[in-house]
């Protein structure tokens, strides 16, 4: 069966839908520390694999420590978007298809 490996330092909730890193949120809604590029989007993504077409978070550290109190954190954690999110189930497609489940940061 097909499954996901995060990185260690991942916390992942249980029963929850683990991020695969597609971008869908960043790119609906600039989070609290992102900040626009002019353009609509927050100019911290940063395509990180242009075949499975994932992301990274130039302010991942940040966000992680801006998280560290709480009992819930969603970074590096689980989808917050995951219902009907084409994008999101167009890397899990690709993953599987490339047998690629490593999302590690
Ligand atoms: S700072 Fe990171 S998490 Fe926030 S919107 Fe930008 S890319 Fe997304
Ligand atoms: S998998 Fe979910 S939380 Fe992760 S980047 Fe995509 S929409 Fe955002």
């Amino acid at each position: 069966m097909f499954s996901f490996s995060q990185n260690k330092n991942s916390r992942t909730a249980a029963g929850s839908p683990p991020c695969v890193r597609c971008g869908y949120c960043c790119n609906k809604t600039i989070c609290f520390i992102g900040e626009d590029d002019g353009v609509g989007h927050c100019r911290f993504l940063e395509l990180a694999d242009d075949h499975l077409m994932i992301f990274s978070c130039g302010k991942r550290t940040e966000i992680i420590e801006s998280e560290k109190n709480s009992s819930i954190p969603m970074f590096d954690n689980y989808c917050s978007s995951s219902a009907f999110n084409t994008v999101r189930n167009e890397v899990i497609r690709k993953m599987k298809e490339t047998k690629n489940g490593n999302i590690k940061r």
